[in-house]
């Protein structure tokens, strides 16, 4: 369930239509056709059931999201490890959010930083992002149509608190990016699928930086989990 959209795994029009009578808050029913995949890390659905739409709005602790499931990517098992991160910010932090999609991360974050550039180079994302930054009346969140291999020619280096760098299917060439972008004491979170602990220890530590924790977000597929690194720089 995401919103009032509720995704089967099946693609059984008669179910769908009992699912979509069983609750009043569900207006349609998708099936996935694609599995999430290109760039913009998005899905193709076929309409079950209900309005034929793929855009609802969603509530995530407190926080209002309008999100389109086909023009962007959005996951509402991420929740969790976003309050983790708003329980790790300190008030006034200048955060980096260099995957933004429509804008979670740099919405919620926003509560207690002082303030939050938020790229992604989807421009339906984009679209969105500048929606739910209204919709939560965030002054704090610059969004931007940017993609993060560039966020380095034009934001100053080691100028930010905290980078988060949510592209778990390929950090590993935007990480230098993060480094230098985010000051000596400073932390970046780093999400990636793993098969295995540690996978991604020897390519950080290549750096000026120190892994401070590693945990499972949530599983990905039968081998596969989605991890964070948290990390922090050091050096002058
Ligand atoms: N952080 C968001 C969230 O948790 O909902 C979105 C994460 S999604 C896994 C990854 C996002 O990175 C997508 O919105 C995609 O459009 C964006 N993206 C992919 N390659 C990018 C690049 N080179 N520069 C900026 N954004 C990129």
């Amino acid at each position: 369930l995401v919103g009032g959209i509720a995704i089967m795994q099946d693609d059984d029009s008669e179910a769908a239509e009992i699912l979509l009578t069983s609750r009043p808050s569900i207006h349609t029913v998708l099936f996935a056709e694609t599995p999430v995949s290109g760039e913009y890390r998005t899905r193709g659905f076929q309409v079950l059931a209900g309005v034929p739409v793929t855009a609802t709005e969603c509530t995530e602790y407190g926080m209002r999201l309008k999100i389109d499931l086909e023009a962007a990517y959005f996951s509402a098992r991420l929740a969790n490890e976003r309050q983790r991160l708003v329980s790790l910010i300190q008030e006034g932090e200048r955060v980096c959010v260099m995957f933004a999609g429509v804008g979670p991360f740099a919405i919620a974050l926003a509560e207690k930083a002082g303030i939050v550039i938020a790229g992604d180079i989807n421009p339906g994302a984009v679209l969105l992002m500048e929606e739910n930054i209204r919709l939560n009346r965030r002054h704090n969140v610059i969004p931007m149509l940017a993609d993060a291999c560039h966020l380095g020619g034009f934001l100053t280096a080691g100028s930010f608190d905290r980078i988060i760098m949510n592209l778990p299917m390929s950090p590993v060439p935007f990480f230098e990016t993060a480094v230098s972008l985010v000051r000596p004491g400073g932390t970046i979170h780093l999400y990636a699928m793993q098969e295995n602990e540690g996978e991604y220890r020897e390519m950080i530590e290549a750096y000026p930086c120190t892994i401070t924790g590693e945990r499972q977000v949530r599983s990905y597929s039968a081998a596969q989990h989605h991890a964070v690194y948290d990390i922090t720089r050091t050096g002058e």
